[in-house]
């Protein structure tokens, strides 16, 4: 049984059609990445998965255990108040200092408890909120582009510190991430989100999806050139739809040379 299971989600905001007909679930143990454009609608179908926002339509289905970490995409702490680390952990809901200690463990900063929220770095300032989301036990850690803002080794010391995590815990992760690198390397399933599930699927069945193509282009180096070795064809990305299957030279991502192709189709 699916952890969460969405089917025919729709999300209005004003005349704004945000999520159209979005159908998704994620089983557990899962590692599953949500990618797409800015104002995508990435962040509306994780708050719709927490309870934070209601659907105009569709149905969200959620296991009697399930139990959600969420890791916001902007935590705004008031630089002004007196709060220390181990405070804010027990906000709104007090916590002994041995399980806050704990959760600070997990998230790879033990010794930050003492430490006021104000004089964070910004990779400390996403560990904290992972501790944060960790309290909650969950079996379903939501992450949303957590490493905005972190320099690269930040970075990939995140996703690290999150595969350990699910690891330890055995929790499915939900994450939305630019960096498709990572995002190629970590997941067991990408989804592509552009208002609607534009693809879905393994990484590499992604990451080689002409509407993948369409979003990303092919200059997304780093994913596309993992996989790229595995097609036998390319997909024009300019016209971006998947009747267009012209074997196009838009491959510019590795040396291996785009030999000419019969059609197969
Ligand atoms: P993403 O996370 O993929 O960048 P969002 O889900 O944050 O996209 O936003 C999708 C669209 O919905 C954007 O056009 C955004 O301006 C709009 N939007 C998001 N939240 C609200 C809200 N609470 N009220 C009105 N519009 C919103
Ligand atoms: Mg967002």
């Amino acid at each position: 049984m699916s952890l969460v299971d969405v089917s025919g989600l729709q999300v209005t905001f004003g005349s704004n059609r945000v999520l159209e007909d979005v159908s998704f679930h994620i089983d557990p143990g899962e590692i599953v990445t949500i990618v797409g454009p800015n104002g995508s609608g990435k962040s509306t179908l994780l708050r719709c998965i927490i309870g934070a926002i209601r659907p105009d339509a569709g149905r969200i289905t959620r296991a009697t255990d399930l139990r959600i970490g969420y890791v916001p995409q902007k935590l705004h702490v008031d630089p002004t108040l007196p709060l220390t680390v181990r405070r804010f952990l027990g906000l709104p809901r007090s916590v002994s200092r041995s399980r806050a200690r704990q959760a600070l463990e997990s998230a790879g900063v033990p010794d930050l408890a003492d430490r006021p929220m104000s004089g964070l770095s910004g990779g400390q300032h996403q560990r904290v909120l992972l501790a944060r989301a960790l309290l909650e036990e969950p079996n379903l850690l939501i992450l949303d582009e957590a490493t905005q803002g972190l320099d690269q080794p930040g970075s990939a010391a995140f996703y690290l510190q999150i595969e350990r995590i699910r690891r330890e815990l055995g929790c499915a992760v939900l994450m939305v991430s630019h960096e498709l690198h990572v995002v190629m390397a970590a997941s067991d399933r990408v989804v592509c989100l552009n208002g609607h599930v534009c693809c879905q699927g393994a990484p590499e069945v992604v990451a080689s999806a002409p509407e993948y193509r369409a979003l990303f282009g092919s200059g997304t180096q780093g994913a596309l050139a993992l996989y790229r070795h595995d097609h036998d064809h390319h997909h024009d990305h300019a016209h971006g739809h998947s009747h267009d299957h012209a074997h196009g030279s838009d491959d510019n991502a590795g040396p291996s040379p785009g030999k000419a192709h019969a059609p197969h189709d």
